[in-house]
C-alpha cells in the first residue's frame, strides 16, 4: 500500500467565524494532499499535488498552508503516523548567552545544519534574580555568581528547537562546556567558534527532557504568565520581518548574517505566528495600493515569521535599501498608484536597482509576494511597525 500520513487539523473559517476540522493526508511518493471534512464527513479537497508542503513540515503543533488555508495540525491522525514522525521529536530550550547574541546567523545556521528546526526565539534580557532562577540547580557552586552576573550582562536569545533527538543533538552541537576543552576535543562547535573560557561559553541547552520542560516553560509560558521582557529600544529604528515561506525554507540564518554583516544591529527578535487578521491590520497601508495585498496578507501569516527591530543611523532609509526592490527578479518599478507608499515604493525601488544589485531580496526571494523579508516602508512608520510587534502583539 502507498505510503501515506494523517493530520487532525483545524482551520479558523473567518467568514463563518467557526474551527473547522479536517483529516489532511499527505502522501510522500508524489507530494499530493487529500483532506476530508471530518463533520460533514465528506471530500474537502481530492487529492492533489501541492509543492509548497514538505515532509519536515508535518509535526504536531506545527502550522502549515494549504492552498492559502492556514492549517494548525493538532494531532496525529493514526498510528502510523505518530510513530513515523512523531516518536523521536523533541524540544529542547535553547540559549544564547550575551557573548554570543551577534553571532546569531551562525548559531541559526548551525541548528539548521544539525537537522533541528527553531520553532520560537525571542531576544530578552535576565534580571539578576531571573538569571539565578534558572540557573537555581547551580545554587551552592563555586561558579553560580560568576554565571549569574554573566548571563545578565546583556541580552541573550532564546529558541525552543525541535527535531529528532533535539536535547542531545543541541548539546553535541554546543560542544564540551568548557570552551578551550571545546576547541581541542570539538573544533567546529559552537562553543569552540564562539566562546570564550568555562563561564562565557556562548551557548546553552537542556540537559534532559525534563529540564527542557522545565526551562521552556520559564521563557515561552503556556500559560499567560510573564516570561522577561523583550529588548525593544523604540528609538531610531525600522521594523524587518522575515516572511515565512524564508522562515520554512531555513533562511533565517542566512538573512540574519547578511543583516548583521552590512552593519545593522539587531536590537530586538522574536518570532509569531500571525493569524489573518493581525496580518490584515499591519498590512492595511497597503490595501487599495499594491494589487499583491491579499497575497501579502496570506504570506504573511502561513506561517511563524521572525520580526527584527533594527537599529543604525537613518534606519527606515538605510535598510529599505539594503532590502532592495519589492520584486526581487525584475527590480522593475510597478504602476503603482500615485499614493503615499506608491511613491515611496517607486523611488526607493528606482534607487536600489542601481546601487545595490546583492540585496536581501535579490539574494533571498523569489517573487514579489515571497520576497524574504518586509521592511518598513515609510520612514514615519519605523516607530509604528516595530511597536506593532514588540509592544501590541508581545503585550
Ligand atoms: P552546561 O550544561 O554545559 O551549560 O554546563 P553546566 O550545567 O554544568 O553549567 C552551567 C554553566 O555554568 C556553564 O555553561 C558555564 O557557563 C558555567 N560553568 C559550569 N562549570 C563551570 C566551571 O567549572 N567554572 C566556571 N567558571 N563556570 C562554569
Ligand atoms: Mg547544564
Amino acid at each position: 500500500m502507498e505510503e501515506r500520513f494523517a493530520f487532525l487539523a483545524e482551520w479558523y473559517d473567518p467568514s463563518a467565524a467557526l474551527l473547522r476540522r479536517y483529516q489532511l493526508l499527505f502522501y510522500p511518493k508524489d507530494g499530493s494532499v487529500e483532506m476530508f471534512d471530518v463533520k460533514n464527513q465528506r471530500t474537502f479537497l481530492r487529492r492533489t499535488k501541492y509543492d509548497e508542503l514538505h515532509p519536515e513540515d508535518l509535526f504536531v503543533g506545527n502550522r502549515v498552508n494549504v492552498f492559502s488555508r492556514q492549517l494548525n495540525l493538532i494531532d496525529y491522525g493514526d498510528q502510523y503516523t505518530a510513530n513515523k514522525l512523531g516518536s523521536k521529536k523533541e524540544r529542547t530550550l535553547a540559549m544564547i548567552k550575551p557573548d554570543a547574541v551577534t553571532k546569531v546567523g551562525d548559531i541559526i545556521q548551525m541548528i539548521y545544519d544539525a537537522g533541528l528546526i527553531v520553532t520560537k526565539a525571542r531576544m530578552t534580557r535576565l534580571s539578576g534574580k531571573q538569571a539565578a532562577d534558572f540557573y537555581m540547580e547551580h545554587q551552592s557552586k563555586s561558579f553560580f555568581n560568576n554565571l549569574v552576573q554573566f548571563v545578565s550582562s546583556g541580552p541573550v536569545i532564546v529558541m525552543e528547537l525541535m527535531g529528532d533527538e533535539a536535547v542531545s543533538v543541541w548539546r553535541k552541537v554546543l560542544g564540551p562546556t568548557d570552551s578551550s576543552v571545546a576547541r581541542k576535543d570539538a573544533s567546529a562547535s559552537l562553543r569552540a567558534q564562539f566562546g570564550t573560557d568555562g563561564t562565557k561559553n556562548a551557548g546553552h541547552g537542556s540537559d534532559s527532557m525534563a529540564s527542557a520542560a522545565r526551562e521552556l516553560e520559564f521563557f515561552f509560558p503556556s500559560t499567560a504568565g510573564h516570561s522577561p521582557p523583550n529588548t525593544a529600544k523604540f528609538s531610531d529604528c525600522t521594523c524587518c520581518i522575515i516572511k515565512p515561506h524564508a522562515v520554512s525554507e531555513g533562511l533565517t540564518g542566512k538573512i540574519l548574517n547578511s543583516i548583521t554583516e552590512a552593519g545593522f544591529e539587531i536590537s530586538a527578535l522574536q518570532m509569531f505566528s500571525l493569524d489573518r487578521a493581525n496580518a490584515e491590520e499591519f498590512l492595511e497601508v497597503y490595501k487599495g495600493v499594491v494589487t499583491e495585498y491579499t497575497s501579502l496578507v496570506a504570506e504573511l501569516c502561513s506561517g511563524p515569521c521572525m520580526a527584527l527591530e533594527i537599529l543604525s543611523t537613518d534606519a527606515p532609509r538605510e535598510f529599505r535599501m539594503f532590502c532592495g526592490p519589492a520584486d526581487p527578479i525584475s527590480g522593475t518599478v510597478r504602476d503603482l498608484p500615485a499614493s503615499r507608499v506608491g511613491r515611496a515604493v517607486c523611488r526607493d525601488q528606482e534607487i536600489a536597482r542601481h546601487l545595490r544589485p546583492t540585496t536581501l531580496r535579490a539574494l533571498y526571494g523569489k517573487n514579489k509576494v515571497q520576497n524574504a523579508v518586509h521592511c518598513t516602508d515609510l520612514p514615519e512608520d519605523g516607530l509604528l511597525e516595530v511597536q506593532y510587534f514588540f509592544k501590541i502583539l508581545d503585550g
